[in-house]
This record gives structure tokens, C-alpha cells and sequence, in this order.
């Protein structure tokens, strides 16, 4: 049987040593802050909103929930990011994706301050973006070594996969792209030693398309029937070595990463360390 990686209890722990960070931190008397845009009110986004609210909330930072009709002006958006810059109280600004059809996300995240861009999503941030955090953690809870690793991301997309390819590229692992565009998928799945699927297609990864032992990362999601599912299929499990569960396995390290972010924001806003410590 494999490893269920059990994403909701490891970010438990980093919650838990961020909250005594946090503390001593605050004693001093200056409070984290993060501030996140949502403009309409899918209900999939508000679920992750609160996400991001309670893990806030747990470690003792303050959240700020900024909310916008969908029918709201690009120009308005706007406006309250350019705000939130100046406001020293605000560490950390997220704009929630998908915005509305309509809206021209690069153009509204590039208004984002490079020093609280927590999401790591405008042009050559900073930061390195939370799902992509959140899985090297898993590694390196589970000490999974990727050097010299067969390494599968499916998902191009510049805000997922491509950030989780540079974070496996930095550990050495050798790397392998898949898109909508791949032929033959199962050529690519099966060559490989660590698959990280980030799709958002229920059932995309079948028993027949991995060798016996393999890691999965299962990144995507897919709402069918209020219920939750990942890009792989159930019977996979048995065959591979370590999983993570959908839900349970990546979105919790997602979470407490973009806390982790935005902790590190503050902390080189008030002169506590240094940015280079965030790069590397
Ligand atoms: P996206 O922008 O829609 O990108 C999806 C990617 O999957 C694209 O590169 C697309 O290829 C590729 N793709 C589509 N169908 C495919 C197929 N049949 N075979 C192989 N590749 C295929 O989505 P995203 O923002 O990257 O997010 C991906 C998934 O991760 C979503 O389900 C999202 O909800 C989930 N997610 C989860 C977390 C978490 O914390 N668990 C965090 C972020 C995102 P093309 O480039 O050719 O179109």
C-alpha cells in the first residue's frame, strides 16, 4: 500500500510553528496583514477565501477580505490595489483567480507591489508561488530526493505548472512537460519516477498509465456533484508508492505557503531579514 500523504496534517505543523513565530513577532507590537480582492462571488473561490481567512486567523495574522460586485470597473480594482501598496498596515496583497470573464488578470496583478506580491504571480516576482512551495515541502517532509528523478508535470499553465518545473529543475530532477497538445500521454506518464498532475480533468491518470512505484502529486481539481475530485483515479493508488489524497493532499500546503509568504512579506518589510532569504 502507499503512502497517503497526509498534505492537512504537515501543514497542521507548519501552521503550528508559524503561530509561535508569529507570537513573538507581534509581542512587539506590529501585526502581519493580508489582503485579498475577489471580484464576483463563485462560490469555489469564496470556499478558498475562507481557506486563506481561518489559516490567517490560526497563526495570528489579520486578513482583509476586500469583496467586489462582478459588474465592478477594471479601474476600481485597480484603484484599491494602488491603496493597498501604500497602507504599511498590509503585508500581503492576492488578487482570488478566476476573476469574471471580461477582466484582464495580468494587467490587474502586475498593479500588485513586487514586496507584497504573496501569490507570486506578476512578472519575475519574488516570491515563488504556494502550490509550488507547498509540494517541495511535501518532499522534503517525506524526503523525497529529486535529483537525478524522471519528473512528469502535466499543465503548462504559467501560475501552476510552469512554477512547479522550476522548483524541480532547482532540485535537480530531469523534466519532462505534458499539455492538452501531448500526444500519447501515457508514453510520458509511464517513463516516469514522480508524476505531478496539474489539470483539473477528473480520472486523467489510470492505473495502466504509471509503473508500479510511482510518486503522484495529484494538483488538480474538478467540483462535480459538490464533492471534490483530483486528476487521478481512485485504483491508481494501490500500484504507486507515496499519493496525495484530493482533498487533503496539495490545498492545505497551498494555504499555510501563501501564510508562510506573506509572513515572509512582513518580516522583510519591518527589516528582519533580508529578501535574499526569501529567494533561495
Ligand atoms: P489551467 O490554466 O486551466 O491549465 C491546465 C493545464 O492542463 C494546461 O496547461 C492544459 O494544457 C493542460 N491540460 C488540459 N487538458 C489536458 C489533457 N487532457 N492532458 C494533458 N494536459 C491537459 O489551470 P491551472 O490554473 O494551471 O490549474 C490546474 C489545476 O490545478 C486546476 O484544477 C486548479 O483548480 C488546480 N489547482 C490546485 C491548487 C491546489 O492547491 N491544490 C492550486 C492551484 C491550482 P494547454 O496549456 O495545452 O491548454
Amino acid at each position: 500500500m502507499p503512502y497517503i500523504i497526509d498534505g492537512k496534517a504537515i501543514s497542521k505543523q507548519i501552521k503550528d510553528e508559524l503561530r509561535d513565530e508569529v507570537e513573538k513577532l507581534t509581542e512587539a507590537g506590529i501585526n502581519a496583514c493580508l489582503a485579498v480582492i475577489q471580484v464576483g462571488n463563485d462560490p469555489a473561490s469564496t470556499v478558498y477565501v475562507n481557506n486563506k481567512k481561518k489559516a490567517c486567523e490560526y497563526v495570528g495574522m489579520s486578513f482583509l477580505h476586500i469583496s467586489f460586485d462582478e459588474n465592478v470597473k477594471e479601474e476600481k480594482v485597480i484603484k484599491r490595489i494602488k491603496e493597498l501598496n501604500k497602507d504599511k498596515y498590509i503585508n500581503g496583497i492576492i488578487v482570488q483567480l478566476p476573476l469574471p470573464f471580461g477582466f484582464h488578470e495580468d494587467k490587474i496583478i502586475n498593479v500588485i507591489d513586487t514586496s507584497k506580491d504573496v501569490d507570486g504571480f506578476k512578472n519575475g516576482s519574488i516570491f515563488i508561488p504556494p502550490v509550488a512551495l507547498g509540494i517541495m515541502e511535501l518532499f522534503d517532509y517525506y524526503k523525497i530526493n529529486l535529483e537525478g528523478k524522471n519528473v512528469l508535470v502535466i499543465g503548462r499553465s504559467k501560475r501552476v505548472g510552469i512554477p512547479i518545473m522550476m522548483e524541480c529543475l532547482k532540485r535537480n530532477a530531469s523534466v519532462s512537460i505534458c499539455h492538452s497538445k501531448t500526444n500519447n500521454l501515457s508514453e510520458y506518464t509511464r517513463a516516469s519516477d514522480i508524476i505531478i498532475s496539474c489539470v483539473g480533468k477528473k480520472d486523467l491518470i489510470t492505473k495502466s498509465m504509471i509503473k508500479p512505484g510511482t510518486i503522484i502529486i495529484d494538483v488538480g481539481i474538478t467540483y462535480e456533484n459538490n464533492r471534490i475530485y483530483g486528476d487521478v483515479k481512485n485504483n491508481v493508488y494501490d500500484k504507486c508508492s507515496y499519493i496525495t489524497p484530493v482533498p487533503g493532499g496539495v490545498g492545505p500546503m497551498t494555504v499555510i505557503m501563501l501564510v508562510k509568504n506573506t509572513f515572509d512579506a512582513y518580516k522583510k518589510q519591518n527589516g528582519i531579514i533580508d529578501m535574499f532569504d526569501i529567494w533561495w
